[in-house]
C-alpha cells in the first residue's frame, strides 16, 4: 500500500485509513491497561499452587475463562487456552478425529471449501493420515444448505467443521441447523467462530456445537492467544497436540500466558457489552459505504447480501488501466485477494469457490470495518473509489494528437 496519498485528508480523517479489521484489530486501551499489570507486578505462574504469586495468576486466569465463556454461553470449565485460533482449529480437528477413530467410530470428516486455511490445511493433514474428507462447495451466496450438508453425511461420519462467519466475505452459515443435524446423528461438530465472536450473538448451547474456536486479536485483544470451547462431555476426550505438564486438563500443556489471557478475557467482556450498539453503528457505516459505490459500472458485491456480519463488505471492481482498484486506494489499508495467504497475488480461493471469475476475484477488495471506523473515513473511501472509476471512464487522448 502507498501510505502517502497525494492530497491532504479531509478534516477529522488521518492517513492511513485502516479498513482491515478482519485481518487484525488494535488492542483496546482498556484491555492493554489490564494486561500491563500482569507483565510487571502480577507475574506469577498460575501453576504455582504453593504461594500467593501463583494464586493471584490463577485467579486472573479463571476470571478470564469466565469472561470468554460468558460471551458465548459456555461454562468456564469448557474453555481451553491456546496460542490462537490456528492452534484451536488444529486441536479441535486432530484431537477429535484421532480420538474418535481410535474408538472405532469411523473415519469420515465433512467441511466446506471456503473454510480458513487453519481448517483446510489441517483437514489435508488428516487426509494424509488416512481420513476421508468431504469438502462441500457453497452456493454463489457463499452459504452451504442444511440439505446439502445432510446429503454429505455417511454412517461413518465422525466429525464436521463449518465456520460461523467467513473471514473474507462475511457470510453467516446456518450453524444452528447444522448443529441440530449433527446432534441427531452423534457427529462431533466444530465451528471456527473467530469472525463471529463479538460481532453477532453466539450461544454454544443453542447452536448445539461441541467444539468452537476463538482468537483474541480479531476482538480487540492481543495476538498470540486463543481459546477452544470443548463441550463438557465425558465421552469426548481430545487427543492433546502439545504434551508436557498436563495443563488445561491434559488437553494443552505449557505455562499459561497470564497477560495474554487476561487481555483476551477483558476484550471478550468488552465486546459483549458493546456488541449491539457497535454492530448498529458499523452496519450503518457499511451501508453508507455500499450506497456510495453500488451501481457504478462493473461493481459487484461478493457473498450473500442478507446473511452477513455488519463489519464486512467484499466487492469486485472492474480491472482498470492502471491495475487493480485496490492498488489505487492510496492511503487506505484494505485486503485484496486474501490476507490470510502468504502467496498474495493468487486470486482468492474463497471467491473462486463461490463462482467468481478469476478476473473478478483478482479485482476484489475486502473492506472490513471496526471500532475505530468513522463516517469521515467511509465518505473519503467511497469518494476515492468513485474518483478512480470516473477517471477510468474517460477516453484517453492518444499521444501525438
Ligand atoms: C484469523 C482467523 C483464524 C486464525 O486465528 P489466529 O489466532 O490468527 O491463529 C482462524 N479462522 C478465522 C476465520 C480467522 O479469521
Amino acid at each position: 500500500m502507498n501510505t502517502r496519498p497525494p492530497c491532504r485528508p479531509p478534516a477529522g480523517v488521518s492517513f492511513p485509513i485502516y479498513l482491515d479489521y478482519g485481518a487484525t484489530t488494535p488492542v483496546d486501551p482498556q484491555v492493554a491497561r489490564v494486561m500491563c499489570d500482569f507483565l510487571t507486578d502480577k507475574f506469577g505462574n498460575a501453576a504455582s499452587s504453593s504461594h500467593p504469586f501463583g494464586w493471584e495468576a490463577r485467579r486472573a486466569v479463571e476470571k478470564a475463562r469466565g469472561q470468554v465463556a460468558g460471551l458465548v454461553g459456555a461454562q468456564p470449565a469448557e474453555i481451553v487456552w491456546t496460542s490462537g485460533a490456528t492452534e484451536s482449529n488444529n486441536l479441535a480437528l486432530k484431537g477429535a478425529a484421532l480420538t474418535l477413530r481410535a474408538q472405532g467410530r469411523g473415519k469420515h470428516l465433512v467441511t466446506v471449501a471456503t473454510e480458513h486455511k487453519a481448517v483446510l490445511d489441517t483437514m489435508h493433514t488428516l487426509e494424509r493420515a488416512g481420513f476421508d474428507v468431504t469438502f462441500l462447495q457453497p452456493g454463489a451466496d457463499g452459504l452451504v444448505t442444511p440439505e446439502q450438508f445432510r446429503e454429505a453425511l455417511r454412517p461413518d461420519t465422525i466429525l464436521a467443521s463449518v465456520m460461523y462467519v467467513n473471514n473474507e466475505i462475511g457470510v453467516i452459515q446456518p450453524i444452528a441447523e447444522l448443529g441440530e443435524i449433527c446432534a441427531g446423528r452423534g457427529i462431533v461438530f466444530h465451528v471456527d467462530a473467530v469472525q463471529a465472536a463479538g460481532k453477532i450473538a453466539v450461544d454454544v448451547k443453542r447452536l448445539k456445537v461441541d467444539l468452537m474456536s476463538f482468537s483474541a486479536h480479531k476482538v480487540y485483544g492481543p495476538k498470540g492467544i486463543g481459546a477452544l470451547y470443548v463441550r463438557h462431555n465425558p465421552d469426548l476426550r481430545l487427543q492433546a497436540q502439545i504434551d508436557g505438564g498436563g495443563h488445561e486438563n491434559g488437553m494443552r500443556s505449557g505455562t499459561l500466558a497470564t497477560h495474554q489471557i487476561v487481555g483476551m478475557g477483558e476484550a471478550f467482556e468488552l465486546a459483549g457489552r458493546l456488541l449491539e450498539e457497535e454492530g448498529e453503528r458499523i452496519r450503518a457505516l457499511r451501508e453508507r459505504l455500499w450506497n456510495g459505490i453500488a451501481g457504478l459500472p462493473g461493481v459487484q458485491l461478493n457473498g450473500c447480501a442478507i446473511n452477513r456480519v455488519p463489519h464486512n463488505l467484499n466487492v469486485s471492481f472492474p480491472p482498470t488501466r492502471y491495475g487493480t482498484l485496490a492498488s489505487q486506494l492510496l492511503g487506505i489499508a484494505v485486503s485484496a485477494g486474501s490476507a490470510c495467504n502468504s502467496a498474495a497475488s493468487a486470486p482468492s480461493f474463497v471467491l473462486l469457490a463461490i463462482g467468481c471469475t478469476p478476473d473478478a476475484a483478482r479485482n476484489a477488495v475486502r473492506f472490513s470495518l471496526g471500532r475505530g471506523t468513522t463516517q469521515g473515513e467511509i465518505d473519503y473511501v467511497a469518494a476515492t473509489v468513485r474518483q478512480v472509476l470516473a477517471l477510468e471512464a474517460l477516453e484517453p487522448v492518444p499521444v501525438g494528437r
